[in-house]
């Protein structure tokens, strides 16, 4: 199909100084934790979304210097000359596709702890590290500054060698030295880099002379700038300082890249954000101010509004680090008139919660994500058949679904069957909850190109038993019939079931989902910590009842601090009037009443009423039919459990292991322990 007109403006070459990115489509730099310790790695996630049209790829942060490095966090390196070489492996892989390669400098500060190089971080005043370590930064003194200038140049040049074609000078996200120099907050010095705005812009204004000086006859030099935190006066604010240091600098860099900060701003959930263009209204006035090409972000997924940005003149290139995430062909999909094919990212930040964890990328819609090099796997390839066979699916949740998709592309015949009216499992009951209707998309983007296919068979409201599936004589069945949330509080904290709970009525995320209703005041004990029980909460609590949470954590919604959500989460929570009842376990249940201690002092009790009681603990794989099914393996040539019904974990899991089990059908491995290489240091 061809693309429509429309869009020819994406698609339109865009001159950043001296080099052209060959259309608006720019990966703006962000971490996979690949980096350093996987270059390989790095490179083929990379280079697979220049082939999927990206005009621009950019790396993640790259330290430029060992007194900012941030381990255990794994991000790019080029501290000298010998880092070369693995920046050329994606440079190389970048420009094989026809797209530029862009790299974000950095020089962290004290938002580095050196807890590898074990040098003092430095900062413009003294202050303690940004982690809570026991370590604190030192003020730069003069000679300080002049190394720092030096190191970026020398950075920058490297950088050139490498192969880059846009080289970044980076002040955002609140984690990088000239944005804390920036910053009254951070900056109280009395010199010449401190005090007034003109003053505590000085040192990124040289640095950008000094880096352009450098490299830029032949690369350009992008300035990445946070142009408002959200912090009112207790930050940069887009409509006073930030807008004048857009100003004060407007022409010096080739390239503006403006977001916000933080980073939980600026990679802000759709529970938070639900709208794509979310960073327009801080961020429009730059184009204002300077006749440099501009990019920002947005989560933008869809064309009309990537055009939309354009037409109205916000700006010059599409911004994308996760819609580049969860569909590298993005793009080329729009380019050959197949939008409805795109895998939009549905802004879980599960991909974010990997960097945070220092793990390798992975994505909820992406399952390829960060298994190009290691697995050989490809977003949009996918090895033939092996043979004629039918294969059978049970369950039509993320796994099953992910998996029907796959093995329908490989060319089998599928059979896809589904005990309720629906596809999506969980995802179709999980979207309804406050805030995570995106959720859905996982369902979408999949039925919509399953019914396409001449060689799936969908079944709904079958429910199968192990009889009906050794009568069907599929070869292969795979077996994604999900978990179920347990009622009787055995989790992490709790390894047996809570004193008194069978004897009184208890709803599950289960019942909450399937539209149970609660009676007055409402406990919510949550011991999973991640969304479930702070979106049940928001939920009664819209619904007018008196709600409480109880957890067992120090705070709510642990797990999200994660995905950059547990402040919001436990604002919104405290704002909506919903009671925090935190580091506090269960002890028993009685009608009406629950009797809970201190987790760290479990003879401080004390009593908690409630009308309805809501366990959001562990979850049991439902695996009847697969347990049942073991007994007839021999009437089958392969049968497998995968997804939640194998082991219950995220929605990222169980696509993951839906494409996982279709990828290895029939190839000649262990399923649980498939064949990937290592980047294994040279000795
Ligand atoms: P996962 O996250 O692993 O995909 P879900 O719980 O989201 O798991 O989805 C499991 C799906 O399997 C649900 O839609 C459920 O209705 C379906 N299912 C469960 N048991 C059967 C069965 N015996 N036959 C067909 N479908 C089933
Ligand atoms: Fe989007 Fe979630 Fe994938 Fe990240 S993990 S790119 S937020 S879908």
């Amino acid at each position: 199909m061809a693309r429509d007109p429309r869009y020819d403006i994406l698609f339109e070459p865009v001159k950043i100084g001296p080099v052209t990115a060959p259309n608006r489509f720019y990966q703006v730099p962000h971490c996979n934790v690949l980096g350093h310790a996987r270059p390989r790695a790095e490179a083929a996630n990379r280079a697979v979304k220049a082939e999927g049209g990206w005009g621009v790829i950019c790396t993640q942060e790259v330290e430029i210097h060992p007194s900012a490095e941030l381990a255990p966090y794994v991000e790019g390196r080029l501290w000298d000359e010998r880092d070369i070489p693995q920046h050329r492996l994606m440079t190389d892989a970048v420009h094989e596709h026809g797209a530029l390669a862009g790299i974000e400098l950095v020089y962290n500060g004290f938002h580095a702890s050196n807890l590898y190089s074990r040098i003092a971080p430095m900062a413009p005043s003294a202050t303690p590290v940004h982690a809570v370590q026991p370590i604190q930064a030192r003020a730069m003194n003069k000679r300080d500054i002049a190394n720092l200038r030096r190191w970026y140049v020398q950075a920058a040049r490297r950088a050139r060698k490498a192969g880059y074609d846009i080289i970044y000078v980076y002040a955002g996200h609140d984690m990088t030295i000239l944005q804390h120099f920036l910053k009254p907050q951070y900056n109280q010095r009395s010199d010449e880099y401190g005090g007034s705005l003109e003053n505590r812009v000085r040192l990124t204004r040289e640095v950008l002379l000094e880096v352009k000086e450098a490299v830029g006859h032949e690369s350009a030099v992008a300035f990445r700038f946070a142009t408002d935190e959200l912090m009112g006066s207790h930050g940069l604010q887009a409509e006073s300082e930030g807008r004048d240091v857009v100003g004060m600098l407007a022409e010096i860099p080739d390239l503006w890249d403006v977001n916000i900060s933080d980073w939980g701003n600026d990679s802000s959930t759709a529970r938070f954000e639900p709208n794509e263009g979310y960073q327009e209204p801080y961020t429009a006035f730059v184009k204002t101010l300077t006749s440099k090409p501009v990019v920002g972000v947005g989560r933008f997924t869809s064309a009309d509004a990537m055009l939309s940005q354009i037409r109205r003149g916000v700006l010059d290139l599409i911004g994308a680090a996760r819609p580049s995430i969860a569909d590298p062909f993005l793009p080329r999909k729009i380019d050959e008139g197949r939008i409805d094919e795109i895998r939009e990212c549905i802004g879980c930040n599960i991909c974010v919660a990997q960097d945070m964890l220092s793990a390798p990328i992975r994505c909820t819609q992406n399952p390829t994500q960060g298994e190009e090099w290691k697995q050989n796997w490809h977003p949009e390839r996918i090895d033939a058949a092996a043979s004629d066979d039918a294969v059978l699916v049970v369950g039509a949740g993320p796994a099953g679904l992910e998996c029907a998709l796959q093995l329908a592309n490989r060319g089998y015949s599928v059979t896809l069957a589904e005990a309720t009216e629906r596809l999506g499992g969980r995802v179709s009951r999980e979207c309804e909850l406050p805030g995570l209707s995106s959720y859905a998309r996982v369902r979408d983007y999949r039925e919509n190109l399953l019914r396409q296919k001449t060689n799936v068979e969908i079944y709904l409201d079958n429910r199968l038993s192990a009889q009906d599936v050794v009568d069907l004589e599929i070869a292969h069945v795979l077996v994604a019939t999900g978990a179920s949330w347990r009622a009787d509080g055995v989790g992490r904290q709790h390894h047996f079931p809570i004193d008194g709970i069978e004897a009184i009525e208890v709803l599950t995320p289960d019942d909450v989902l399937a539209g149970a209703q609660a009676r007055g005041r409402v406990l919510i004990y949550d011991d999973d910590h991640y969304l479930m029980g702070g979106a049940i909460a928001e939920l009664y609590r819209e619904q007018g009842h008196e709600v409480c949470l109880l957890t067992p954590a120090s705070i709510v919604s642990a797990w999200t601090e994660n995905t950059l959500e547990q402040a919001k989460i436990q604002q919104r929570l405290l704002a909506l009037g919903v009671e925090l009842a935190v580091s506090l376990e269960l002890v028993s249940v009685g009608a009406g009443e629950a009797t809970v201690a201190n987790v760290y002092a479990g003879d401080r009790q004390q009593k908690i009423a409630f009308d309805s009681l809501v366990m959001v603990t562990s979850r049991v794989s439902r695996d009847e039919l697969y347990q049942e099914l073991i007994a007839f393996e021999d009437r089958f040539k392969s049968l497998r459990a995968i997804g939640d019904c194998h082991a219950p974990g995220t929605v990222a899991a169980a696509v993951y292991d839906g494409h996982s089990a279709a990828r290895y059908l029939e190839v000649d491995a262990d399923p649980y322990a498939p064949l990937y290489v290592r980047e294994i240091p040279q000795i």
